[in-house]
């Protein structure tokens, strides 16, 4: 008989299967169908984006909504586009992942101690979901962070990131208002259950080919959640 399979992948498989916004699904799936001319040979994901990495993690990257040529593409979060090449090298470098080169979802990339997800699971239009689209996805979320048992921070990738993990501290009664948080690159707050959140810049290609977020800068978002999780460096 086959085993049950763990908690968070039975629910990447109902994310992957999930309907509730006709226009990303509609969005998503021309995309796959068009592809881009450099990726003419790729057989487009073009699904919900299941979430990634070691189900004991202690750090949680939580990012905006797949690109369209990126995890839309491979069906794994910030796996082959611009925003996930900057990205893993820094989490290889701070001993989250198992290497530094991120192309597809069989290139053999491991994470230790971390999960990343997205508070959008389907590629939009120009990147910017709608409110709906945000709230439709947001049960995805809480579900998720109730099966991390072991979650102790959660880096949020960008302000849109930030506030739908606001979001999901409120429904599950983590905070009572918004009022006292606000975006800012590298700020941190302690919610009431203990969990500890660090602010960081999306590395968007918009904001690493501009030098508003640097890989120093990075790198220290990514020390810092190690050191305030208690991962020992080198525990990978
Ligand atoms: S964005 Fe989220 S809620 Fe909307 S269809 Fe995709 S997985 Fe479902």
């Amino acid at each position: 008989m086959a085993p049950f399979p763990a908690p968070l992948d039975a629910l990447n498989t109902r994310i992957v299967a999930c309907e509730r916004c006709p226009r990303l699904r509609a969005h998503c799936a021309q995309v796959a169908h068009d592809r881009r001319r450099a990726y003419a040979e790729w057989e487009y994901w073009g699904r919900p984006v299941p979430s990634f990495g070691d189900e004991q993690a202690r750090v949680l990257v939580l990012g905006l909504a797949p690109g369209a040529h990126g995890s839309n593409r491979t069906g794994r979060p910030f796996t082959g586009d611009g925003s996930g090449a900057f990205l893993y090298p820094v989490l290889h470098e701070a001993g989250f992942a198992s290497q530094a080169n991120a192309v597809s979802r069989e290139d053999g990339m491991k994470l230790s101690d971390l999960w990343i997800s997205a508070v959008v699971r389907c590629a939009p239009p120009a990147n910017k979901p709608t409110p709906e689209e945000q709230r439709n996805c947001a049960p995805w979320l809480d579900e998720e962070i109730g099966l991390l048992r072991n979650l102790r921070v959660v880096v949020c990738l960008g302000s849109i990131a930030f506030n739908g993990l606001l979001a999901h501290a409120q429904r599950s009664g983590q905070i009572s208002s918004r009022a006292e948080f606000s975006f800012r690159h590298g700020a941190e707050y302690v919610f009431s259950s203990g969990l500890i959140v660090i602010a960081s810049y999306h590395p968007s290609l918009q904001n690493t080919n501009t030098g508003k977020l640097t890989r120093a800068m990075f790198l220290a978002v990514f020390e810092r959640a190690r050191l305030l999780a208690g991962v020992a460096p080198g525990s990978d």
